[in-house]
């Protein structure tokens, strides 16, 4: 079919991934330019944000999260501006931030999404998907209410160059912690020590020995673990946790791809001789925390405590490859696609 100024562009999901997410798992859709009704806006896509737990939705199976349908669009957070009103409540011109379709233009009747309060014009737009989006408060909502990080404690992070990683480890600076990063390149733990304050990093892709370096790198073993991987390097880790320690069950990247729940250690036997606890944790259980969160992010990064940061695609046609590159680690900070 010929693309033509009218017609719009739109990502469908056409079938459930077996293992690591393909291309042939979307498929790119025109449908007529959307035309609103009264009470309805017009939104164009901006910035979407592709995340990892994306790919839980794409299983047939219950979670917290309903399942994509196959064959219709697929929805994640997306920054768009308001190009057209036919509703008191927006203007043209106004940003919003919701869970919105993967469509270039799209009709919406205003309900369930939020009007951006822009109140720093040096901190970009796409940081509202970022560090002052569900990236940040998850990081600084986990870490508070299950890391409980306290002065001289060391806090070990995995998936700790990406998006939620990366502000997590800072916010243990802020909180006086030595804190280590685990991420899967020379690259990426050479930025977080020298441009985010990391006090040391472990390579997980090249390390011969993790047990070794855990104990070289967490001299005085792991009171915090904010994870993000799960698997392989949580039963590692496990083994280097102090008495009273605290896991963050932020998310299990490693697992995510996996067609059935890989088998592990045995960790009661740790949790019990360490009097540790590990708590799950998802970040739409704190809505009511959300404002008190952005204003302390939002303060970091203009006292230059937090930084922050965000591999861009550019281009609609980018949002498939941009979402399977976060299973490639091909990510440093946060993965977004700007329109
Ligand atoms: P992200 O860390 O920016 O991107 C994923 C990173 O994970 C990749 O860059 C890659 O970096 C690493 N990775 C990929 N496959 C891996 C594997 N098999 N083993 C180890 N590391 C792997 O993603 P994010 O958005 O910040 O999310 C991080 C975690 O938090 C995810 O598990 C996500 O589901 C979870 N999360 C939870 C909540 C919540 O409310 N609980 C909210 C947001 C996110 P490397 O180069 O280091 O491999």
């Amino acid at each position: 079919m010929m693309i033509t100024m009218e017609m719009n562009r739109v990502i469908t999901f056409v079938k459930r991934p077996i293992g690591k997410p393909e291309k042939e798992n979307f498929e790119f859709k025109e449908e007529e330019y959307p035309r609103i009704k009264n009470g309805e806006i017009l939104l164009k896509t901006k910035y979407v944000s592709v995340d990892p737990y994306l790919r839980g939705r794409m299983k047939d199976a219950d979670s917290f999260i309903e399942p994509f349908k196959l064959n219709e669009p697929l929805i994640s957070m997306i920054i768009a501006e308001v190009v057209e009103s036919k509703n008191d409540d927006y203007k043209n011109g106004e940003y919003i931030r919701g869970m919105l379709s993967w469509k270039q233009f799209q009709s919406h009747s205003g309900d369930g999404i939020n009007k951006l309060m822009i109140t720093d014009k040096d901190i970009p737009l796409s940081a509202y998907l970022g560090v002052l989006g569900l990236t940040g408060l998850t990081a600084y909502l986990a870490l508070k209410k299950i890391g409980t990080p306290k002065k001289g404690e060391t806090l070990l992070v995995s998936g700790a160059a990406g998006a939620v990683g990366s502000i997590a480890g800072q916010i243990g600076k802020l909180n006086g912690c030595r804190v280590v990063g685990i991420a899967g390149s020379d690259e990426k733990i050479n930025h977080l020590i020298q441009d985010f304050g990391f006090d040391a990093g472990i390579n997980y892709k090249s390390s011969k020995d993790m047990h070794r370096e855990i104990s070289e790198k967490c001299p005085n073993g792991v009171d915090i673990y904010f994870d993000n991987v799960g698997g392989e390097i949580l039963d590692t880790v496990m083994q280097h946790i102090n008495e009273f320690a605290r896991i963050v069950n932020c998310g299990a990247i490693s697992n995510y791809n996996k067609e059935s729940v890989p088998k592990g250690m045995r960790l009661e036997g740790i949790f019990n001789e360490k009097r540790a606890k590990m708590q799950g944790f998802s970040v739409l259980d704190h809505t009511d925390e959300f404002t008190e969160a952005v204003e302390q992010l939002s303060e970091w990064i203009q006292e230059n405590k937090l930084q922050y940061d965000e591999t861009i695609r550019k281009g609609f046609d980018t949002i498939p490859s941009a979402f399977i590159e976060i299973f490639e680690g091909k990510n440093t900070g946060k993965m977004l696609v700007e329109i």
